[in-house]
């Protein structure tokens, strides 16, 4: 459990995730930074527990433009102003095995299991080493090995990505992220993420990758292909 996590989902993407509107992909990668997170942890019980109630009680089903949406953005406030820590430990997390690395670590369960029952590693050039998982047909879904010292070419997306940083370290234009972050990257971000000590990432992406300058602009037509290949393995 880290609990000094610096980048977390919105609460508006927390409260997506407990309502069960994100697509299996999204939904795994939030899922695993709230194994990982205390305060996302207690921040997600709580919203769960508002929608439990407007559930239980239809008459209590919030819309904007009634009194009790006043008492939801109070409420919403509140856990946004002061996350909670939780006193009951969360879930151990998973000791596991990592083909490109040279210790095991600690994973979420929910990628866990994924990650033990073998993951197929490719390299890619730059030192990058990468293994997909087919969640859903919407998302690109992988772990992203980067060796010490590797650079990803600069690149943009047409929808987002959502990284978790599970070992190591990288950073970017915008700034450095540890283990347990949880970063997204959109159109508005032209990045060129850098690793110095090495890091493992899991990655989801909805759309596919766009570099955008040098040579690595040759590769669009593959970060294309490739997301439509993953996206079509699960029907
Ligand atoms: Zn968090």
């Amino acid at each position: 459990m880290n609990t000094e996590v610096k980048l977390h989902p919105s609460t508006e993407l927390l409260n997506r995730f407990v309502q069960g509107e994100l697509v299996t992909g999204k939904s795994v990668v939030v899922a695993a930074h709230v194994e990982l997170c205390e305060s996302c942890s207690a921040k997600a019980e709580e919203l769960q527990a508002l929608a439990v109630s407007s559930w239980v009680d239809p008459g209590n089903v919030l819309q904007p433009d009634q009194s009790s949406a006043a008492d939801y953005s109070s409420t919403v406030a509140r856990i946004v102003t002061y996350p909670q820590i939780k006193s009951e430990p969360i879930e151990d997390l998973v000791e596991v095995d990592i083909d490109v690395l040279n210790h095991s670590i600690k994973l979420p369960k929910v990628l866990a299991k994924a990650a033990s029952q073998g993951l197929k590693w490719k390299k890619v050039p730059g030192g990058i080493s990468e293994a997909q998982l087919f969640l859903d047909n919407e998302t690109l879904c992988e772990f992203i090995y980067m060796a010490p010292g590797c650079q990803i070419p600069v690149h943009t997306h047409q929808g987002s990505e959502s990284t978790l940083v599970l070992d190591g370290s990288f950073e970017d234009e915008l700034g450095e992220y540890k283990t347990s972050d949880f970063i997204i990257r959109d159109a508005q971000h032209n990045h060129q993420p850098l690793s110095t000590e090495g890091c493992l990432c899991f990655a989801v992406l909805d759309s596919p990758l766009k570099f955008t300058k040098g040579l690595a602009r040759l590769m669009n037509p593959v970060n294309r292909y490739k997301f439509k290949k993953a996206i079509s393995r699960v029907a």
